[in-house]
């Protein structure tokens, strides 16, 4: 099953990853990292494609997409 991780420490809550998954599975959680950004989160990986979408358009290399 595809998985996706996100590095908490380089995600500076832009958005674009929530915006670009075509499954709407990732949102802007309450988890704070040490910069002060609320992270990105998926919310159900059972869902999760393994399109890369959110990886490419991350600007932060943040996401890792496993298939
Ligand atoms: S790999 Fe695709 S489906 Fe999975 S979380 Fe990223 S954008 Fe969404
Ligand atoms: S695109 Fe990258 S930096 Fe922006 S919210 Fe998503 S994980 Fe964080």
């Amino acid at each position: 099953m595809p998985k996706i991780e996100i590095n908490k420490e380089l995600c500076k809550s832009c958005g674009l990853c929530v915006k670009e998954c075509p499954k709407k599975i990732i949102q802007i959680g309450s988890s704070i990292n040490s910069k002060g950004y609320n992270t990105a989160m998926q919310t159900d990986d059972g869902k999760c494609t393994g399109c890369k979408l959110c990886a490419i358009v991350c600007p932060d290399s943040a996401i890792a997409v496993y298939k």
